[in-house]
């Protein structure tokens, strides 16, 4: 079963999605730090940001591969070929480039092919821009979050002395949102849009344990109407 998270960048997606997956007892997938491991390498290599092909190349090359803490399902890590980037990936310099990146429709190709194979595994929580309305338009729970613009450069830039990486101006981390906001808009390939099935959830005025809650819930509905099918299924009822 998957439960898909899109939305723009800074509007609590990666906090949600970690605490669903944990109460749900789900793996978690955070998509954009896949495409930020792309970025760093493609940096690392010195390959041009508008080289569609080489960074296509980048994508296809190099394995990404989570690293989890004992009994976590929630992966810590972030690998690129053989590489360890957790930290590296959260720089300004992989802000900015990682939205070129990430409109590369090779890139895209390689990373959707991967996504859909981790996440076939199992239970997921899989968060993005374009997984509702891409990487799985199947998706048993599909939540579209966001929060006003001001509200998640505060979050981001709590996030980023928690982590202890990124910029911790306010000012640079809105015109950072907002630039890449428009970025992933108004790309030509798979664009940040609400799949039209998906539940709008603005994070704006509730307690982020509100939003959990309430995506917990849509989770547990869909996953009892599931096995509910699946038991149909067996005995062939109709
Ligand atoms: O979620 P995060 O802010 O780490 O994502 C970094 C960037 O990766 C986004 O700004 C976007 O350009 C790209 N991305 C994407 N599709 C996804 C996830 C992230 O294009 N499914």
């Amino acid at each position: 079963m998957i439960v898909a998270i899109d939305g723009p960048s800074g509007a609590g997606k990666s906090t949600v999605a970690k605490a669903v997956a944990k109460k749900m007892g789900f793996s978690c997938l955070d998509t954009g730090a896949m495409y930020r491991a792309v970025a760093w390498k493609a940096l690392q290599d010195g390959v041009p940001l508008d080289d569609d092909a080489a960074l296509g190349r980048v994508a296809r090359e190099n394995d990404i591969e989570f690293g989890h803490v004992a009994g976590d399902p929630v992966p810590a890590r972030v690998f690129i070929g053989g590489e360890e980037v957790t930290q590296a990936i959260r720089t300004a310099e992989i802000d900015r480039a990682v939205s070129p990146t990430s409109a590369a429709p090779s890139v895209r190709e390689a990373l959707v092919e991967q996504q859909r194979r981790i996440g076939s595994a199992g239970n997921y929580v899989v968060e993005g821009r374009d997984i509702g309305t891409c990487v799985f338009p199947n998706a048993e729970v599909k939540v579209f979050l966001t929060a006003s613009d001001e509200e998640r450069a505060h979050r981001r830039v709590r996030q980023n002395v928690d982590r202890g990486v990124g910029s911790i101006d306010y000012d640079e981390v809105l015109a950072d949102l907002r630039r890449r906001d428009e970025a992933d808009s108004s790309r030509a390939a798979s664009p940040l849009r609400a799949a039209e099935d998906a539940v709008r959830i603005d994070s704006t005025a509730h307690y982020i344990e509100e939003v959990i809650d309430q995506i917990c819930a849509l989770a547990a509905a869909a996953y009892v109407d599931e096995t509910a099918e699946t038991a149909r299924a067996m005995t062939g009822e109709a």
